[in-house]
């Protein structure tokens, strides 16, 4: 009989050790629903998010060769400076293209010559002063001269070069102009370097027109349209735009770029091509 009552105090004790267990896991497991109870209501994000690169079209962007093989005579502009356009950001002393500016000087000097040559001559044959083989002769050195000349004209156009101004420039020196009024963003140009024509001299990047690249989650593309509002903030403003293009592929990373412009043109004028922003779309 003391046996049994003792077994019996002992399952009454085991009992409620087990229960104040259960009762412990119960407690534990309703703080864990009561955690991510408080997770759900964290607010979420209203906006659309992705990450942006301010940028500029590519037909905005000049990038500057050397051109002809030589020696870099006066880098004219620093990184950073506003060009005008042909305004001159270098000279290039090339021994090489002397020799071409003397022999496209003197080919013009001998087209002149001939044409007024052939012209006289060609008065003189309907005269009957010159005989058919004479005004044929004089006709083929012509040809002959305006070949030698349209050739070298198109050699120097074909390097990227004025040829009237190579005509009437008195100096041999190359001046690099710009074709555009903009902005120098790269300059690989040091005084006395030597180049050739495959140097990539300078960048200047026309800044009138600059934009948002976007990269958004393919996930989230539907929820995009033409003329959504996107923001970012830069310092302490909020710069504000549109969307203006959304294209039709998805990239390998499963974005698809979205291309934005902004409101305000003094807007544009605070960022910098190339700068990273985390843009806000409002959906
Ligand atoms: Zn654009």
């Amino acid at each position: 009989m003391k046996n049994v009552m003792y077994i019996s105090f002992l399952v009454v004790i085991l009992y409620s050790c087990g229960n104040k267990q259960n009762e412990g896991i119960e407690e534990s497991e309703a703080k864990e629903n009561d955690t991510s109870s408080v997770v759900v209501e964290t607010p979420v994000s209203k906006y659309i998010e992705c990450f942006g690169v301010v940028d500029i079209p590519p037909n905005q962007i000049f990038e500057i060769y050397a051109k002809a093989n030589g020696y870099i005579a006066d880098v004219k502009v620093l990184e950073g400076q506003h060009v005008n356009k042909g305004e001159t950001l270098l000279e290039i002393e090339s021994p090489e293209f002397a020799i071409l500016q003397k022999e496209y000087k003197s080919a013009k000097a001998n087209f002149d010559w001939h044409k007024q040559n052939v012209e006289r001559n060609r008065i003189l044959f309907s005269n009957k002063a010159i005989s058919e083989k004479e005004i044929q002769t004089i006709e083929k050195e012509f040809e002959v001269a305006q070949a030698n000349y349209m050739g070298l004209r198109e050699q120097i156009k074909a390097i990227g070069f004025d040829s009237e101004k190579v005509l009437s420039s008195i100096s041999n020196k190359l001046n690099i102009t710009s074709k555009i009024h903009g902005v120098v963003v790269i300059l690989n140009a040091k005084n006395g370097s030597r180049v050739s024509s495959e140097n990539h001299l300078l960048t200047v990047i026309d800044k009138s027109h600059i934009h948002m690249e976007m990269k958004i989650s393919a996930n989230d593309i539907q929820k995009i349209q033409l003329n959504q509002a996107f923001f970012i903030l830069h310092n302490s403003d909020t710069i504000r735009g549109k969307i203006h293009l959304i294209n039709d592929i998805v990239n390998d990373d499963n974005t698809v770029r979205v291309h934005g412009h902004f409101d305000q043109a003094a807007d544009e004028k605070k960022l910098i091509v190339g700068q990273n922003y985390f843009v806000n779309i409002i959906p």
